[in-house]
């Protein structure tokens, strides 16, 4: 076990980081919860943040499966505050994905809250004057 240079801080609360030695890995310190990560890595192991060092602007997120969009994009046409209220939700997420999603559950959820009453006023119509 050779001890760490002078002036480098080596975390030590883990003890696989400090085996492998502090000349050839470099460390960064995670700013959410304060441990010692290695610096190449994209996201932090223990709180998974994403580090923005690396990856500027890309904060981690669940990839939107395709099942789940046609899902959500099915909801939003059926329950026109649902899929605004997601859109609200989805628009303000940091990644493109969720945003170009959020955006589209709230066109179809905008678009179905005027279809539907009027699809619903047009259907009534047709039934009072029909019979
Ligand atoms: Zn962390």
């Amino acid at each position: 076990m050779s001890g760490p240079e002078p002036g480098v801080r080596v975390p030590d609360a883990e003890g696989r980081l400090t085996a492998s030695g502090a000349a050839e890995t470099e460390f960064r310190f995670c700013p959410t919860c304060g441990r010692g990560i290695d610096r190449r890595a994209s996201f932090c192991q223990y709180c998974a943040r994403a580090l923005d060092e690396s990856v500027p602007q890309s904060v981690y997120h669940e990839p939107i499966s395709a099942g789940k969009r046609v899902l959500l994009y099915l909801c939003s046409l059926l329950i026109p505050m649902f899929g605004i209220a997601l859109g609200i939700i989805y628009t303000d997420k940091d990644d493109e994905e969720h945003r170009s999603v959020g955006m589209k559950c709230l066109i179809l959820g905008a678009i179905s809250l005027i279809f539907v009453p009027t699809v619903l006023a047009a259907v009534m119509y047709v039934m009072v004057l029909g019979m």
